[in-house]
């Protein structure tokens, strides 16, 4: 696996952040290296990495300004094993001052990035809630779209502008952007409405849709409080372990690998029902199985079965 994903959604609240932060941490405990991207001006995924938004002297808003190399803004976060691009309020300025400028405002972030790009092997960025230049940048920058979803009405609201704006970086920046998939977070299967809206989400996008669904989880909630992505603040929690599963799906879908979906256990069940003619969904925290250096279904790079050497960068 070696991509930019954008996480993108322009509605607030959905879970991007928590989805950035859990994906960058559930990566890097597959001995990936990574770099989580923080590109929303309200810092919420720089906190969450236990970085102090206030306390920057560089940031994501010099990088992308071109005042200050990539490298000199990035912050190792220890514990979780992934770098961070730190950002803060000063983003909503970085964004008014490349709204001015008369060219190649789109592309700030992806040549900022440029040098950086080979010395990682998943960089995840964290959009902002609006489809602002921010955004632009991020899906100019990315090879693939993440958009998570909660499972409510007005869920597929504004998804329609959110894939226009995919569809017009494809034709005028960047053709080869894909939608790395949708994932429905916050998932409440004793609440009919989710179910419902669930299943209107497989029936219209198909194999899009992530099997792993993100439960609805206190840990997950909790963790940025304590500056952690939950596989830091409790390993075993639902949020953390359904984390690992996502990963382990995009592997497997890389590999392109025909996986028969494991039946769930009964208890603590995140899974939502599915639509007619689905598989059944896999339990978030049971998906694939096979263990390495205790991460549970998900295969590290290189190892037997996981994604192909071709994806992998051979230097
Ligand atoms: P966004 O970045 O899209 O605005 P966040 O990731 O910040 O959304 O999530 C919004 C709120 O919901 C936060 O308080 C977060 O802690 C909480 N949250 C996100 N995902 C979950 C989850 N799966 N279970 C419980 N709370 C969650
Ligand atoms: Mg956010």
């Amino acid at each position: 696996m070696k991509r930019v994903i954008a996480i993108a959604n322009q509605k607030g609240g959905v879970g991007k952040t928590t989805t950035a932060v859990n994906l960058a941490a559930s990566l890097a405990a597959t001995r990936r290296r990574v770099l989580l991207m923080d590109l929303d001006p309200q810092g919420n995924a720089t906190m969450g990495c236990g970085v102090d938004k206030s306390k920057l002297t560089v940031s994501a808003c010099e990088v992308l300004l071109g005042e200050a190399d990539m490298a000199s803004a990035l912050v190792t976060v220890e514990q979780s094993g992934f770098t961070l691009l730190p950002a803060n309020q000063d983003l909503t300025a970085a964004e008014v001052r490349l709204l001015s400028l008369p060219i190649a405002r789109e592309t700030k972030l992806r040549h900022a990035l440029q040098p950086q790009r080979e010395q990682f092997d998943v960089i995840i960025i964290d959009c902002p809630p609006a489809l602002n230049m921010l955004t632009v940048n991020s899906l100019v920058a990315a090879d693939s779209v993440l958009i998570p979803m909660q499972c409510e009405y007005y869920a597929l609201e504004g998804l329609s502008a959110l894939l226009n704006t995919v569809e017009q970086i494809r034709i005028a920046a960047n053709p080869g952007l894909s939608i790395e998939g949708v994932l429905r977070t916050m998932y409440d299967p004793r609440n009919n409405l989710a179910n419902e809206v669930s299943n209107q989400l497989v029936a219209h996008f198909g194999d899009t849709v992530f099997r792993t669904v993100i439960p609805r989880n206190i840990r997950l909630a909790e963790a940025p409080s304590f500056g952690k992505p939950a596989l830091f603040h409790d390993k075993e929690s639902r949020g953390a372990l359904a984390y690992l599963a996502l990963v382990g799906e995009m592997i497997r879908r890389e590999e392109g690998a025909n996986v028969v979906p494991r039946p769930a256990p009964a208890a603590a069940s995140a899974t939502p029902p599915q639509a007619p003619g689905q598989p059944p969904a896999p339990h978030p925290a049971t998906n694939g199985g096979e263990h390495h250096d205790g991460v549970a279904g998900v295969p590290p790079p290189g190892a037997p079965g996981s994604e192909s050497s071709l994806s992998k960068d051979p230097s």
